[in-house]
C-alpha cells in the first residue's frame, strides 16, 4: 500500500514538473536572462531525479520515510509549476500593458488610426528608400460647424467614422494618420502625379456619401494639399511644409485639392528660410511686442494699446510685421506666432492694470487664425493665468481676413464675442465686404484704414467718406478708430467728424514695453492726459 502511495506521489510531482516545463522555456525566450534559464536546466535535472526516484521506489520496498519525502517532491513539483505560471502571467500582463502603452503612444486615442509621431516615423521610412511617393494633408471644411452646433460627441463620432471611410479607400501600404482635430495626412506610396491624382479621387468619393450620426444627416468635404517625393522637397518636414501649403491654397482658392507647385510658390526658399528661423525664434522668445497708444480726440485720454510684434535681429536691426506674417500665413507658424502675442499682450495689460488704469490690448489676428479652431480654447486658458477682464481685449480682424471664409469667421467672432472681448474690424475700407457684413458682424469697433485718413485734411473725397463712415457705424452702433494720423490738423478733423478714438504717429509710434510704461507713468503724471498743453506729441 505505502509503495502505491509513494509511487503516485512522485507521478504527480513528476506530471507537474513536466507542466511547467512549456512555461518555463517560452519565458527563456522571451526574458533572455541567465536565471531563468537556470531554472529551466535545473527543472530538467528534477525531472531526472524524480525519475531516479520512482525507479528505486519501485524496484525496493517502501519505508514511512520514503513515502514522506515522495509526499514533499509531489508539494515541490506542484510549488515549481504554481511559481511558474504565476510568473508567465505577471510577464504576459506586464507585456500587454506595455505594448499597449506603445501603441498608444503612437496612435490617436479617438480614431485609433497612427498619430504624427508614428506618420513621421513611416515618412522617414519612405524617404529611404527612395521610391517616388506622395505626402497628402487633408483638412475637413467646415467641421467645426458640426461641434458647435451638434457638439463634440457627435463630431467625435464623424471623425471616427470619417477615418474609416478614409482608411477603406486605401490600399495596402498607404498610410492614413490623424494629426490632430480634424487634419489627416496620408503617405501614398508608389505614385507618380497621375496614379496620385486617382487616389486623392477615391478619397474624396469615400467622403461622398452623407454620413448618419444620432438621426443627424451630415455631409463633409475637405481640402487637400499634395506634395510628391522628391520633386517637392527630400525631407520629411519640407514635404509636410509643402503639402500644408497646398491644402492651405486649396481652402483659400475653395479647391478640393492642389497639387504644390513650387513656381506658384515664389516666396518659397524665402518663406522657408523664415519659417526655420521662427521656430527657432518661438523657442529663445525673440521677439519683441511693441505698444501703439489709442487715444480720444476729444478728451486726450488714452483708451488703450495695440500689440505690434517686432522681430529683432541679431545685427541690431528689427524685421517688421508686414514682412514676415505674410511669409508664415500659410503655415502652421502662424498659430505659434498668435498664440505668444496673446499671451504676452495678456500678461502685459495685466501688469499695468494692476494699479487704478483700465486700459484696453488690441491683438491682431491673420486670416489662417480665424480658421484655427482651437485659438478660442487658448485665449480662455491665457484669461484664466491672467485674470484680465474680457472686455478689455480687443481682436483686431481685417476684412481680407473675414473674406477668405465669412461662416467660420463669424462662427469664431461669435465665440469671442460671447466671451465678453471685443472685436475691431481692421483696416476698413480696403477690402471687398459688403454694407450687410457690417450689419451682421458683431464687431464694435471699426478701424478705419490709415489709406483714407492720412490725406483727410487736403482730399475732399477722403473727408466725404471717413465722414460718413463714422456716421454709418455711429447709426449701427460701433465706435471708430482711425490709424495713421500723423499731424494735429488730421486729428482735430477726425475729431469733428466725431472720430471716437485715433491711433497714429502723431500721438506715439509703436513702443517698446520700457518705453510705454514710461509714457504711461508721464501720462499719469500729467493727470491721465496724453498731453499737457494742447495736442503736442511726447514720443515721435
Ligand atoms: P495694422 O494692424 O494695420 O497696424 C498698424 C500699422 O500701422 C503698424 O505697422 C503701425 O506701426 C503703423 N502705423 C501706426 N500709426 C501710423 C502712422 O501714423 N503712420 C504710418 N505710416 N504708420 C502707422 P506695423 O507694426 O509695421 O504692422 C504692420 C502690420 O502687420 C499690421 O497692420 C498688422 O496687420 C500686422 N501685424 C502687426 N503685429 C501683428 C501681430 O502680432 N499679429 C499679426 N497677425 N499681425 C500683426
Ligand atoms: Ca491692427
Ligand atoms: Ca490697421
Amino acid at each position: 500500500m505505502l509503495d502505491i502511495i509513494s509511487i503516485l506521489f512522485v507521478l504527480f510531482g513528476l506530471g507537474f514538473l513536466l507542466a511547467s516545463i512549456k512555461p518555463t522555456y517560452s519565458i527563456c525566450k522571451d526574458i533572455e536572462h541567465k536565471g531563468w534559464c537556470a531554472l529551466f536546466v535545473l527543472i530538467l535535472a528534477f525531472i531526472l531525479g524524480y525519475v531516479f526516484f520512482l525507479i528505486v521506489l519501485i524496484l525496493n520496498p517502501v519505508s514511512i520515510v520514503e513515502l514522506g519525502l515522495s509526499a514533499i517532491l509531489a508539494g515541490g513539483g506542484a510549488f515549481v509549476v504554481i511559481i511558474i505560471q504565476l510568473s508567465l502571467h505577471s510577464i504576459t500582463t506586464i507585456k500587454n500593458d506595455a505594448a499597449m502603452r506603445y501603441f498608444e503612444s503612437r496612435h490617436d486615442a479617438l480614431t485609433k488610426l497612427p498619430n504624427r509621431l508614428c506618420f513621421t516615423e513611416q515618412l522617414a521610412k519612405a524617404i529611404t528608400v527612395s521610391k517616388p511617393f506622395a505626402v497628402v494633408m487633408v483638412d475637413l471644411n467646415r467641421f467645426k460647424e458640426v461641434n458647435d452646433t451638434l457638439g463634440h460627441a457627435v463630431g467625435d463620432k464623424l471623425l471616427v467614422q470619417i477615418g474609416q471611410r478614409l482608411q477603406n479607400s486605401l490600399e495596402e501600404p498607404n498610410i492614413l494618420s490623424r494629426f490632430g482635430g480634424d487634419e489627416f495626412a496620408l503617405i501614398l506610396h508608389d505614385v507618380d502625379e497621375e496614379t496620385c491624382l486617382h487616389e486623392t479621387k477615391k478619397l474624396m468619393d469615400s467622403l461622398e456619401d452623407s454620413f448618419v450620426i444620432e438621426e443627424n444627416l451630415l455631409v463633409i468635404d475637405m481640402s487637400i494639399g499634395i506634395a510628391l517625393f522628391p520633386n517637392d522637397g527630400i525631407n520629411g518636414d519640407v514635404l509636410l511644409k509643402n503639402a500644408d501649403i497646398a491644402m492651405y491654397l486649396a481652402k483659400q482658392n475653395k479647391q478640393h485639392f492642389v497639387l504644390y507647385d513650387s513656381t506658384k510658390d515664389t516666396l518659397s526658399p524665402k518663406r522657408l528660410n523664415i519659417i526655420s528661423k521662427i521656430q527657432n525664434a518661438l523657442n529663445h522668445d525673440e521677439f519683441e511686442l511693441y505698444f501703439q497708444p489709442i487715444v480720444d480726440p476729444k478728451n486726450l485720454t488714452l483708451r488703450g494699446f495695440e500689440s505690434l510684434i517686432r522681430w529683432p535681429q541679431p545685427d541690431g536691426s528689427m524685421i517688421s510685421p508686414g514682412e514676415f506674417i505674410p511669409l508664415i500665413e500659410q503655415s502652421r507658424f502662424i498659430g505659434k506666432v498668435t498664440r505668444w502675442v496673446i499671451r504676452h499682450s495678456i500678461q502685459r495689460i495685466h501688469a499695468w492694470n494692476q494699479g487704478k488704469l483700465r486700459l484696453n490690448i488690441s491683438v491682431n489676428l491673420s486670416a489662417t487664425d480665424i480658421l484655427d479652431k482651437e485659438l478660442v480654447p487658448y485665449i480662455k486658458k491665457c484669461l484664466e493665468t491672467h485674470p484680465v477682464s474680457p472686455d478689455l481685449l480687443c481682436f483686431e480682424i481685417t476684412e481680407s481676413a473675414i473674406m477668405l471664409d465669412v461662416d467660420r469667421a463669424k462662427h469664431v467672432i461669435d465665440d469671442l464675442f460671447s466671451m465678453g472681448i471685443t472685436i475691431a474690424l481692421d483696416d476698413f475700407g480696403t477690402g471687398y465686404s459688403s454694407l450687410s457684413l457690417l450689419r451682421e458682424l458683431p464687431a464694435q469697433i471699426i478701424k478705419i484704414d490709415q489709406s483714407f485718413v492720412m490725406q483727410i485734411t487736403t482730399n475732399t473725397g477722403d473727408y466725404a467718406i471717413v465722414k460718413s463712415m463714422v456716421e454709418l457705424c455711429h447709426r449701427l452702433g460701433k465706435k471708430v478708430v482711425a490709424e495713421g494720423v500723423e499731424s494735429l490738423e488730421v486729428l482735430e478733423k477726425l475729431n469733428a467728424v466725431g472720430c471716437d478714438f485715433v491711433q497714429g504717429y502723431y500721438c506715439s509710434k509703436p513702443l517698446s514695453y520700457d518705453d510705454a510704461s514710461s509714457w504711461l507713468s508721464l501720462y499719469k503724471e500729467r493727470g491721465n492726459k496724453v498731453t499737457e498743453l494742447g495736442y503736442k506729441p511726447h514720443f515721435i
